[in-house]
């Protein structure tokens, strides 16, 4: 087994995200003394789980691709990911659901994709392929090169900017893909996915069409036991190192003496000496709160918050006494209207009276996650963040699940409001709340083409010496894939910085 030889060096890492969790096993196992500090009584971030009535709900990431971006965490050390978690394959990758009836089951199995596109537009055929190798081009510049290099200067980013030329990334997701399919259904298809890292199709970097790439390349994944079980094994393999996990450990402040990073204070006081610090948590949260009695944090903190931010999201979690078995594992439902009602959720003041939904079926895969004979879901709304619309959520909360829930029982899952055995949502003030984000933004910055690798928070703080961000704030952004590349990306410069070997 190759771990490293512990040094002498700490290492402190705030939040266990996935990005956090991912950088502290990269720190230990390189031979930092890694701590990794959370706030809540429970570690995931957004990949939180609750457990309710005997149903287990994970919070947020549901659809995992690229799984080897997680099993490199587990070879790093010489172990094997299978000895502490197993992923298993989702088919179809997702359901898509229109009002006028249409329905696309988004599979990997090529002549299946081709027969339903051909059903919906017979030319488009040719164009998906197109699209296809488009985006396979995509995958190889913007996520296998560049997904885990830190931008810490405009050099890098002149470097790349031939590639991008030639993928056009100045243009949108929903464009690049309106010049190969005509059919609308298809358009949308083969567009949303951005929204699943907060990114307007309408808006952000043709670049962001690379997801197709990925779904196609590795397919869809879940882990048996839920997200969450995903979690506890990577922290089972933190622990395993000999990395220290405490929860509710909310830090107050990280500790600097002149331009140099000493550790962190937490709000009961208590402090941490080390030799470095990484944050995963929220960017602005860092700069303005953690690091606020610095000049440079409070000048970091105004320059963040004059960007763009994702959108915010309403979620419910609910268990009933039916399977729903039609029900696939992945259901994006598109409401009536697809530019309009995504320019009100990124831009508008107000909540809008139609939605798009995205519906979690994980019973589907792994009925443990309920009891027995039940089902067990969640089902999301993309809604403005607390910046844009100033939406009284205690309110407003319980209208608009009713409106949800009530429009699945139509829809979808017919008798659902009686079947109801447990239900609790999360609103952007919880986004604000509990996870400490800006404008209580889902997904961090918003991911365009002006926010993003060098553009967006460094992976190492410009000024501060030991100071390093880790998550969805930084490069490359936000999604389980990349925030697990945002920590490799984070573990090259803090390795290099202390001149230590990365482990093979
Ligand atoms: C509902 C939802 C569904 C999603 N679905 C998918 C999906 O299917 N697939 C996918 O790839 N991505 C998905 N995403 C996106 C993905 O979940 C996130 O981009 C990713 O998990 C963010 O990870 P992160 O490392 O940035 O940290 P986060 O998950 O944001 O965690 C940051 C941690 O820092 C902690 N923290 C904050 N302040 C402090 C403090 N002062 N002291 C100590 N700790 C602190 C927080 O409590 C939190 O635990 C989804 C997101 C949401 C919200």
């Amino acid at each position: 087994m190759n771990i490293a030889t512990p040094s002498s060096k700490k290492a402190v890492v705030i939040g266990a995200g996935f990005g956090g969790i991912a950088l502290a096993i990269r720190l230990q196992s390189a031979g930092f003394q890694t701590t990794l500090l959370e706030k809540r009584d429970k570690p995931g971030g957004r990949a939180y789980v609750y457990e309710d009535k005997g149903f287990t709900f994970d919070a947020g990431p549901t659809v995992i691709t690229d799984p080897s971006a997680l099993e490199e965490l587990f070879e790093l050390s010489g172990r094997k990911m299978e000895d502490y978690v197993t992923l298993l394959p989702v088919d179809p990758l997702y359901r898509l659901e229109w009002e006028d009836g249409t329905s696309f089951n988004y599979t990997n199995d090529s002549d299946e994709l081709f027969r339903q596109i051909n059903k919906l537009n017979p030319k488009d055929v040719d164009g998906y392929k197109r699209f296809l190798d488009y985006s396979r081009d995509l995958m190889e510049e913007g996520y296998i090169k560049l997904g885990h290099v830190p931008f810490l200067n405009f050099r890098s980013m002149i470097k790349a900017a031939p590639q991008l030329a030639r993928l056009q990334a100045w243009r949108s997701v929903y464009s690049k893909v309106s010049s190969f399919v005509e059919d609308e259904h298809l358009r949308q298809a083969f567009s949303f996915h951005s929204l699943l890292v907060g990114g307007n199709p309408f808006e952000t970097s043709a670049i962001y069409a690379l997801i197709h790439a990925l779904e196609r390349e590795w397919g869809v994944w879940f882990a048996k036991g839920g997200t969450g079980a995903l979690v506890s094994g990577m922290l089972d393999l933190f622990r395993d190192l000999g990395g220290e996990l405490y929860l509710n450990a909310d830090v107050a402040e990280i500790t600097t003496s002149g331009t140099k990073t000493t550790g962190v204070t937490l709000k009961d006081g208590t402090h941490f000496v080390a030799d470095m610090v990484a944050s995963n948590a929220d960017v602005v949260h860092t700069y303005e709160k953690m690091l606020g009695h610095t000049d440079r944090g409070r000048k970091e903190a105004a320059r963040l918050k004059s960007k763009r931010f994702s959108m915010s999201l309403f979620v419910i979690y609910f268990g009933a006494s039916k399977p729903y078995e039609d029900i696939q594992h992945h259901t994006v439902i598109f409401g009536p209207r697809y530019r309009e009602l995504i320019g009100e959720i990124f831009k508008g003041k107000e909540l809008a009276d139609d939605f798009s939904l995205y519906l979690h079926a994980p019973t589907r895969t792994d009925p443990s996650l309920a009891p027995e004979g039940h089902g067990c879901f969640y089902v999301l709304s993309p809604v403005p963040h607390l910046g844009h619309a100033d939406i009284d959520w205690d309110v407003e909360g319980p209208k608009y699940r009713d409106r949800i829930l009530g429009y699945l029982d139509k829809n979808y899952m017919p008798g659902l409001m009686n079947n109801l055995v447990t239900t609790r949502h999360f609103t952007p003030n919880d986004f604000r709340e509990e996870l400490n984000s800006y404008n209580g933004s889902a997904f961090s910055l918003e991911p365009v083409l002006t926010q993003s690798a060098w553009f967006r928070s460094h992976n190492r703080d410009d000024k501060l010496e030991g100071m390093y961000i880790v998550g969805a704030g930084t490069h490359p952004g936000a999604g389980i894939p990349g925030v697990v590349g945002s920590a490799k990306a984070t573990a090259r410069i803090v390795l290099e910085d202390f001149d230590m070997e990365p482990v093979a």
